[in-house]
């Protein structure tokens, strides 16, 4: 309402995951609800920004977008500094990339060196259930949630950026975690 002050609060989240599960897909579904069928390589590191509103506070996510393991080594600290939240991201359909999984956490904890180890917001989707009507799943949900229970009951949700799945759920509790964890307020 006028005259009311609101803080607006800007939240850095880091996707990380195998190249192929569908990073780049999901955040241009959640932020401009477009899917594509061609595979463009995610050059380097890129970001992408959607405001929403959690309860009375306007916040901007600030979604960093990366490149697969091959060039992810390069981005180097800079990238990770600051990060309010974690999305892990594996293809539900391709076994190693669920086994993939652990690295890119370890790895997010090395470079980013959050002070809460323990309680920093890691976030896991489990991208493309649409694909053969769920029929090719090589990863069971309740293999995928036992995972999440051992790296600290992180939120799972299952989702599609082909089928619009889940999606605004995933990022809302993106940044509900992100902001728990304390964004910093940016002006
Ligand atoms: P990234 O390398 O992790 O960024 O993966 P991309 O977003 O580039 O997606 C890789 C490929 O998977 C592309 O051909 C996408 O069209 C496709 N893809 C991404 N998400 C989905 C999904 O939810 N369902 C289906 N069927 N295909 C998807
Ligand atoms: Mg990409």
């Amino acid at each position: 309402s006028p005259g009311t002050f609101r803080r607006r609060t800007l939240l850095k989240v880091i996707v990380l995951g195998d190249s192929g599960v569908g990073k780049t897909s999901l955040m241009n579904q959640y932020v401009y609800k477009k899917f594509s069928h061609q595979y463009k390589a995610t050059i380097g590191a890129d970001f992408v920004t959607r405001e929403l509103q959690i309860d009375d506070k306007l916040v901007t996510l600030q979604i960093w977008d990366t490149a697969g393991q091959e060039r992810f080594q390069s981005l180097g600290a800079a990238f990770y500094r600051g990060a309010d939240c974690c999305v892990l991201v594996y293809d539900v359909n391709v076994l190693k990339s669920f086994e993939s999984l652990s690295n890119w956490h370890l790895e997010f904890l090395k470079q980013a060196n959050p002070a809460n180890p323990e309680t920093f917001p890691f976030i896991l989707l489990g991208n493309k259930v649409d694909v053969d009507g769920g029929h090719s799943c090589a990863v069971t949900e309740k293999r995928a949630r036992e995972w999440c229970d051992l790296k600290g009951s992180l939120p799972y949700f299952e989702t599609s950026a082909k089928e619009d799945i889940n999606i605004d759920e995933a990022f809302l509790c993106v940044a509900q975690a992100a902001l728990e964890s304390g964004g910093q307020p940016d002006m």
